[in-house]
């Protein structure tokens, strides 16, 4: 052993003590994190996840704790002094055994499962997307969904075999579905169930195959669905629809449809969770002397009065304007509106004019000191062009 190996529980992050709940825990959090089939081809991730779960492997075995704890690492070296315990391998373990339960619930559903033949099983997922729009995605509508739908072949009612024959009992896994596998791992010979390959798990073989379904038994349709989509629903999420799937096995019940819900860009708002996001200009008179905006929102134009001397950038709420919340409709996100000051960018002459006149009568101290540069320059015209800037 050319490393110097990591103590167990220092690579489990427990104490000595950890009892069975603590180890499991600390193992799969590492496990979820490091897993190859999170990481492909990272070395590095599938060296942590080797001695996470070598070290898993020992410290929740009884017997083998009892070992480790006693002699170390020593303990399962080959040749150590493990007293008559011999080297330490996987040999002959059943992974599926040993880490099945705990993986199953680590990936859900994506792992693939040996299918046991005879077996009722649901049918896999199908996933697909919707598109909708900004509003739509906002108070909720109806779509009509279209899915390839994989239906029972009318001419074999299902079975494969062509009409008049029938499937037979698959030979290699003598109607079981399931083969022992022997395969190399991270830990050695491994012995493995798995769906055999000869007949797929169902434990039968069709001689002569259904020519409306080429063996299959089930043909593809092309359905339509109505769906129901809900008010406050974003972008990303998903909707499940039990049943749409395809088939089961052995009687078992379809699967689900899993729909994607892609929402469309909005010309002039934008979404955060249940809030909306606008920018409205004003006039440099209504910042000033404040007046009526007028406001664009989900449910129409809302009229807002701005306050004398609102600063551009200035923002506002409009409480209940925004979206509707997946768990109650009623209950909706804000509006949330910049205000941002429009510069005047053509001005009539007598506009113009007008500003000028403004801007002198307005003697604040940013004018006060600008005045006073100008007056020490003796340079009237670099003022008053610098003044034409600031409007
Ligand atoms: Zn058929
Ligand atoms: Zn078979």
């Amino acid at each position: 052993m050319a490393e110097q190996k990591r103590d167990y529980y220092e690579v489990l992050g427990v104490d000595k003590n950890a009892d069975d709940a603590a180890l499991k825990k600390a193992y799969r959090v590492l496990a979820k994190k490091y897993h190859p089939d999170v990481n492909p081809g990272d070395k590095e991730a599938e060296k942590k996840f080797k001695e996470a779960s070598e070290a898993y492997a020992v410290l929740s075995d009884p017997e083998k704790r009892r070992k480790y704890d006693q002699f170390g690492h020593a303990a399962f070296e080959q040749g150590g002094g493990g007293g008559g315990y011999g080297g330490f391998d996987f040999s002959g373990a059943d992974f599926t055994d040993m880490f099945g339960d705990l993986f199953s619930d680590l990936f859900g559903t994506s792992r693939s499962r040996a299918r046991a033949t005879n077996q009722p099983m649901q049918g896999n997922n199908i996933r697909t997307s919707i598109r909708i729009t900004f509003d739509e995605a906002v108070f909720g509508c109806t779509k009509e969904l279209e899915l390839n739908v994989k239906e029972d072949c009318k001419t074999c009612h299902g079975t494969g075999a062509k009409p008049g024959t029938k499937p037979e009992t698959c030979s290699k896994c003598g109607g079981k579905g399931q083969v022992v596998m022997t395969t190399q791992s991270f830990f050695g010979t491994v012995r493995n169930v798995q769906t055999c390959p000869d007949c797929g798990g169902t434990g039968k073989v069709i001689r002569e195959k259904c020519q409306d379904c080429h063996g299959t038994g089930y043909v593809q349709i092309r359905k339509k669905f109505e769906m129901d989509i809900p008010a406050g629903i974003d972008n990303g999420q998903c909707i499940r629809k039990s049943g749409l799937g395809d088939p089961g096995y052995n009687g078992g019940p379809r699967g689900d449809a899993l729909v994607e819900i892609v929402v469309g860009r909005h010309p002039i708002f934008q979404r955060q969770d249940y809030d909306i996001f606008s920018t409205v200009p004003m006039s440099f008179a209504v910042a000033a002397l404040g007046g009526d905006v007028v406001i664009d929102t989900v449910d129409g134009k809302v009229v807002y009065n701005v306050k004398p001397g609102t600063q551009t950038d200035t923002r506002v709420r409009l409480r209940g304007k925004g979206v509707p919340t997946l768990r109650n409709k009623d209950v909706r996100g804000d509006h949330y509106v910049t205000l941002v000051l429009q510069t005047p960018e053509k001005l009539s002459k007598e506009a113009q004019d007008l500003m000028r006149k403004f801007d002198e009568l307005t003697d604040d101290s940013l004018h006060a000191a600008e005045k006073a540069s100008a007056e020490k320059n003796g340079e009237k015209k670099a003022g008053s062009k610098k003044k034409k800037k600031l409007f």
